[in-house]
Parts: structure tokens; C-alpha cells; sequence
């Protein structure tokens, strides 16, 4: 298709996409009034989906089941509590000075008329147990004009991606030239061949993390009040998500301060290269313990899928309750030290660790990968000191040759071959998002599949209205099993 031709069809689909909506917002209704009682919960609302027509009056009557819970309606100045028998509603006042304050009046019912159209999330407000923040529901004004907006504006936006992108790759992501963050920046090249870089950048990592443990323990019980989980569950998983990965591969790897201590311990040294002239098992090192290679029927990242199943199916009690981020971490720790003791390399990383795995899908996704910067200077180098270690450098902790690595999936970006490369071979480069396509085997294509399942599953279950989800969700509370049953198999 020509360029004029392309332009004219986006511009005639961008029409369709805004005037199908506006004419659905200008169907004539008439208007009604809704009698509405709504029973709160722990950790839900019946009915949890109101759906009214714009100009409609809505009379609401709030109460309780259980414990006292809120009624705070986004969009609308509407805020409710209930106690047992009694329903209170807040008013905003300003004093004889001008000051901002609260009044509470007790009533029976609030009567407001639905001015607005769209998706209005109501939420509770009195702190009811550990699942509070997630305890919602929908107030829906047809017709919800905001939502067919963003529907038919997305389903145009993928059209013309497809028209425009679809035709050729433009020239200018063919010739992408990567660049080499070192050369780049020569001084970062310096601290990164410090023989103390990685243990530096872990040690503070490891006092927060430390100091986590201790809170997740002995803080407050209630999840979205303890330090721990609002910053690994909610800041450090979303800043990993969707600002680490996506610039910096599994850089978190290299500061991770999890199996840290195991590595410590098996090098018997937190920094120093102890190098051995012997090879041992191939390596110039040895470590503690009995030094085995892991089994190479379970080489592949199955049992970390596995792992990361069973870590989902517990997320809505991992994420609420401090005690079980601090159990996590604690079996973690333990895990990597006694495998520390047995295998060689980082097995627990590579193998077992349900964020590793996920991370290492994800990581091919993005902008930042470590290579050799000439692979025939690899073919010809003999000694492959970034394999098996040289007085340098350590072996590759992640039993990766980068000498033809070509994806970032196993590749911790520890750093170690940049130091025992005698060669000067490898670099750090930046390449365009997305740049390892392929897949290899179905445990990554699963683990692919279940990254997307988690979107979904969590999103439905937390910021959902159904209440009935939480709860088989939340079994350590409801002690419900064959609800909760039916949640794992759904997942
Ligand atoms: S794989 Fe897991 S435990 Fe290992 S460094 Fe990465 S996040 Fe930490
Ligand atoms: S030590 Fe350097 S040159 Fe030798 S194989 Fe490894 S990256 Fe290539
Ligand atoms: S390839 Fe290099 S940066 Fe990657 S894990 Fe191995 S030693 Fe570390």
C-alpha cells in the first residue's frame, strides 16, 4: 500500500474509532430510580457490580455483615461506614477559621443522581483484616463512555500499528548498531573489573534485606502496614517489572542478595579469586562441599515453573501476610546454602528459583545484554578462562560460555567474565527491546504462558469486585479448601 493510501486508512479508522463511541453516548433513555442495599464483608460487597444509566438516582443503604467496613465511591463525593445496625455518612466542613474537618452523621439512607458516566471503583476504608486493600466493588454508568474510548482507540491503535509497521522494517532498527556501555563509559569499565564490585553492590542490599526478615517477623501483621510487603510486593516488584528488566536484563541478579551468602560460603571468599593451577572437574577452583554438577535430566527451567505455580497459587496470602514473605525468604536462603554444599554453580538461580525464571524470559525482552564483542577472538582463544576461571576471575558462576552465548535467558550479568577475560572480550551492549526471539523448548514457552496467566489471574482476583474469588483465594482465612481447590486448578 502507499504511503498516502496508509495515512488515509488510519485517519479513516481513528474516525470510526471516536464517532462509535460518541454515538452510543447520544442514545436517549429514560431515567430511573435504583433502591439499592449493599451488604459489606470481609472482603467483599453484594451486590459488588451496580449498573445504572447516566441521570439515574441512586437511593443506597450500606451495612455490615461482619466487622466495621467503609464505602468510599471514587468519582462521586460519596462516604460511607457501617457498624453493626448503623450506617454513618461522612461530610467534608470547613470551620468558623476556614480549616478543613470531618463530620459524621448517622443515617439511613444517601440518596445521589449518577451524573457521571464510566466505571467507579467503591472500596473499603476501615482497615477489616489483611485483604482490606483489595476489597472492592463497581459502581458502572452507562453508557461507559471512557471505557468504548479506550476500547475502540485500542483496537485502533493495534490497526494502524499493523498498517504502518506491518509493510517493512524500517531501515533504521535493521541497521542498529549495539554499543558498548564500557567504551562508552570507561569508568564504569574500571569499578567493574574491582575484584569487590559485586560483593559491594550486594552487601546493601543484604542489610535491607536483612532488616526485612526482621520486620516481616516482628512488624505489624497487617500486610499493607509492614515496610516488607509494600516494598518488595508493591515498590521493588513493580520497579523490577517495569523499569529493571526491561533496561537492564537480570541485572536485579547481580545484586540480588538471596543467594549471596551461599556463594560466600562455597568460594570461601567474599571477593578474592581462589584460583587452583590443577583443574578440578574441569575448573580452576574449588569450592566447599561435595562439588556435584547438577542432574542433566532436570537442566531446563520445568521445576521453576513448577515453583513459580505453587509461589502464585499462594500469592494472595504471600503478598497480604508479613510472616510468609519472611518464610519465603528464610527457605530461600536455606535452600541456596545446602545446595551451595552439594552443587556446583549457581543451581538454585539457574534451576529452581521461580523469579529467576521468569526473569530470564523476560530478560530477552530487554535492552542490555552481555556478549563477547569478537567471537573469533573466542574460537581462538584456548584457555576459555571465562568458563573455567583463571587467577583473574571466577568461572562463569552461571555455567554460561559467553564466548557464543546469544541469549540473555541464563546469563545472571554477574560481570565475572568481563574481569577473568584476559582478552579485554567482553563488553556490556545495548541492542533494541525484544532482540532474543526464539524460545528454546517448551519449559521456556510455558513459563512464557504462565507470566500471562498471572496478569490475568491476579488481576482478576485482586482488583476484581467478586469477593467470592478473594475468599477462595485467602484460605489460610476462610479455611475454605474445595473453594480454594477450584482456584488452583483455574489457575
Ligand atoms: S535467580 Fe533468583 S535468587 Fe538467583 S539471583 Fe536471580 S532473583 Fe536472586
Ligand atoms: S576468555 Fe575472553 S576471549 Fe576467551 S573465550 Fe572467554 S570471552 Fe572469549
Ligand atoms: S556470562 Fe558473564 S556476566 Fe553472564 S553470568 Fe556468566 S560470567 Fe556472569
Amino acid at each position: 500500500m502507499s504511503r498516502k493510501k496508509t495515512i488515509l486508512l488510519i485517519l479513516f479508522s481513528f474516525e470510526l474509532a471516536v464517532i462509535i463511541p460518541l454515538a452510543i453516548a447520544l442514545i436517549p433513555h429514560e431515567t430511573r430510580r435504583h433502591y439499592i442495599s449493599v451488604n459489606a464483608r470481609k472482603y467483599g460487597y453484594s451486590p459488588s457490580r451496580i449498573i445504572v444509566d447516566k441521570g439515574d438516582t441512586i437511593v443506597l443503604n450500606f451495612s455490615t455483615l461482619d466487622v466495621t467496613h467503609g464505602f468510599s465511591l471514587d468519582g462521586y463525593p460519596i462516604k460511607l461506614m457501617a457498624r453493626k445496625g448503623v450506617m454513618f455518612q461522612k461530610h467534608a466542613l470547613q470551620d468558623d477559621a476556614g480549616h478543613d474537618m470531618n463530620d459524621w452523621s448517622r443515617v439511613s439512607t444517601v440518596k445521589f443522581v449518577a451524573y457521571k458516566s464510566g466505571k467507579f471503583t467503591f472500596r473499603c476504608t476501615e482497615i477489616c483484616g489483611n485483604l482490606h486493600p483489595f476489597m472492592t466493588g463497581e459502581l458502572i454508568v452507562k453508557p461507559n463512555t471512557p471505557y468504548h474510548f479506550f476500547i475502540s482507540l485500542s483496537v485502533w491503535l493495534v490497526f494502524s500499528m499493523f498498517v504502518l509497521f506491518g509493510r517493512d522494517v524500517p531501515p533504521r532498527f535493521a541497521d542498529f548498531k549495539h554499543r558498548n556501555v564500557l567504551d562508552i563509559l570507561p569508568w564504569l569499565k574500571t569499578i567493574v573489573k574491582l575484584r569487590s564490585f559485586q560483593f559491594l553492590i550486594i552487601l546493601p542490599n543484604f542489610i535491607v534485606f536483612y532488616l526485612f526478615i526482621l520486620s516481616s517477623l516482628w512488624g505489624s501483621p497487617v500486610g499493607n502496614r509492614n515496610i516488607a510487603i509494600v516494598f518488595v510486593w508493591i515498590l521493588w516488584w513493580f520497579v523490577l517489572k517495569a523499569v529493571i528488566v526491561p533496561l537492564g536484563g537480570r541485572i536485579w541478579c547481580l545484586m540480588c542478595p538471596l543467594p549471596a551468602p551461599a556463594e560466600w560460603l562455597s568460594r570461601r571468599s567474599l571477593a578474592a579469586v581462589r584460583y587452583v593451577r590443577e583443574p578440578f572437574k574441569k575448573l580452576h577452583h574449588r569450592f566447599s562441599g561435595l562439588q556435584r554438577d547438577w542432574p542433566v535430566k532436570i537442566r531446563n527451567i520445568w521445576l521453576q515453573n513448577i515453583l513459580f505455580l505453587i509461589l502464585i497459587s499462594f500469592g494472595m496470602i504471600l503478598i497480604t501476610r508479613p510472616i510468609a514473605t519472611a518464610l519465603l525468604f528464610l527457605v530461600i536462603l536455606g535452600a541456596t546454602l545446602l545446595l551451595s554444599l552439594i552443587y556446583r554453580h549457581r543451581v538454585f538461580c539457574l534451576y529452581l528459583c521461580p523469579v529467576g525464571g521468569f526473569l530470564g524470559t523476560y530478560s530477552m525482552a530487554s535492552m542490555t545484554e552481555v556478549r563477547a564483542i569478537d567471537r573469533d577472538v573466542c574460537k581462538k582463544h584456548k584457555d576459555k578462562s571465562c568458563f573455567i576461571g583463571c587467577p583473574e576471575g571466577w568461572a562463569c558462576p552461571w555455567n554460561q560460555y559467553v564466548g557464543n552465548m546469544n541469549r540473555n535467558n541464563y546469563c545472571g550479568l554477574c560481570t565475572e567474565c568481563i574481569k577473568s577475560c584476559p582478552k579485554d572480550n567482553v563488553g556490556i551492549f545495548l541492542r533494541p527491546f525484544g532482540s532474543d526471539k526464539i524460545l528454546k523448548g517448551y519449559d521456556e514457552m510455558f513459563n512464557a504462558i504462565i507470566m500471562l496467566v498471572v496478569a490475568i489471574a491476579f488481576s482478576i482476583t485482586m482488583l476484581g469486585p467478586w469477593g467470592f474469588i478473594k475468599d477462595a483465594a485467602n484460605v489460610t482465612e476462610t479455611k475454605q479448601i474445595i473453594p480454594f481447590l477450584i482456584y488452583l486448578a483455574a489457575i
